[in-house]
């Protein structure tokens, strides 16, 4: 148990991350055990495989439960789509919290959860992780998954300076900027206010560029325009929406909208940031407006709430048609 690494939930994120840590540590120590653990079969079969083709006699295991990964591991990961996943894995039968509690001593045990969920809810589970003995650390990323397969990500942790130091080395193998944001729930915090941001911001350019386009400019002349221009951001010049409007091929409008941060993702961190809101008596008019119009997109075009949240763009482009 002493220096397996255990990764539960093994989606577009965490299958890439567990790629980035396991292969160096297994550089490093080719006697490291690996465990990964997902709801579907699919996600771990299919990266086993992968990592065994890459890296043969590596000891990667699958287990079923999130409680054979802590009785086999001394550290866990987490990366689940939200709230309700985190509880289950967390707090259900066969679950991690039940399990620890099992343990003799806990106390070697440490978790890092890198959804992002409802800020109340990670205390929560952190607080009743750290009654067992064991350490927690909030550590949402930002990067999408380009970043998670680069191994560029931004880990935004909170947690006790303790549990903070005994992550640092396992997330610098997947991240390259690791920022303490505070106390439990603070890394959150800071990934929820930055996700508000980008949801408004991923609108404001779709709308740039449609309009300009319906102006008869160029997308890619208006992508240039607008990328050495006040207007550049995040959504503009890495995840602009518009087919061939960067002379990058990676953006995910360049394949249908495939791969990249589900639209679902986004109205679950948008409807994050209103609860917050709402608790705290902040207004977010744009933030309100952003929410609504991505639940309206997925409402009204189905297809698209796997699809990146970027394709809020081919939506606007068809309402232009009509
Ligand atoms: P995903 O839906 O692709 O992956 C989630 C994985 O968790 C899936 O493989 C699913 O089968 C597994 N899972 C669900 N319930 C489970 C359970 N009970 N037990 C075990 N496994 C379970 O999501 P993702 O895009 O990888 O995102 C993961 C998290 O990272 C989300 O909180 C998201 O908001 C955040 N995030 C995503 C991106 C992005 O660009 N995709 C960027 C930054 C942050």
């Amino acid at each position: 148990r002493k220096k397996t690494i255990a990764f539960i939930g093994l989606g577009r994120m965490g299958s890439e991350m567990a790629y980035n840590l396991f292969s160096k540590r297994f550089t490093e120590a080719t006697d490291a055990h690996f465990v990964v653990c997902d709801a579907v079969a699919d996600a771990t079969t299919s990266f086993r495989d992968n990592f065994h083709r890459q890296f043969p006699g590596a000891n990667l295991h699958i287990v079923d439960t999130p409680q054979d990964a802590v009785l086999s591991s001394q550290t866990v990961i987490t990366m689940l789509p939200s709230t309700p996943q985190v509880h289950t894995v967390y707090r259900h039968q066969g679950g991690i919290i039940p399990t620890l509690q099992s343990l003799s001593s806990a106390a070697g045990t440490l978790l890092i959860d890198s959804t992002t969920l409802d800020v109340d809810a990670a205390r929560s589970v952190a607080s009743s992780v750290t009654s067992t003995g064991a350490a927690m650390v909030d550590a949402p990323v930002s990067g999408g998954v380009p970043g998670a397969k680069a191994g560029t990500l931004s880990f935004l942790v909170g947690g006790p300076p303790p549990a903070f130091d005994r992550a640092r080395p396992l997330l610098a193998t997947m991240g390259t900027r690791i920022l303490h944001c505070g106390a439990s729930g603070a890394g959150l915090g800071a990934k929820i206010c930055n996700n508000l941001i980008l949801g408004v911001q991923q609108i404001a350019v779709a709308e740039g560029m449609l309009l300009g386009q319906k102006l008869g400019l160029d997308p890619a002349v208006l992508a240039a325009v607008i990328n050495s221009s006040t207007g550049a951001c995040w959504s503009s010049s890495v995840n602009n929406p518009v087919p061939r409007a960067l002379s990058d091929k990676s953006p995910p409008c360049e394949r249908e909208y495939e791969g990249g941060f589900a639209m679902a993702l986004m109205l679950k961190d948008m409807g994050l940031a209103a609860n917050i809101a709402k608790a705290t008596g902040v207004p977010l008019p744009l933030g309100e407006a952003a929410e609504k119009l991505y639940a309206h997109v997925i409402a009204e075009d189905p297809q698209l709430i796997r699809k990146d949240f970027s394709s809020v763009y081919r939506y606007l482009a068809r309402c232009a048609e009509e």
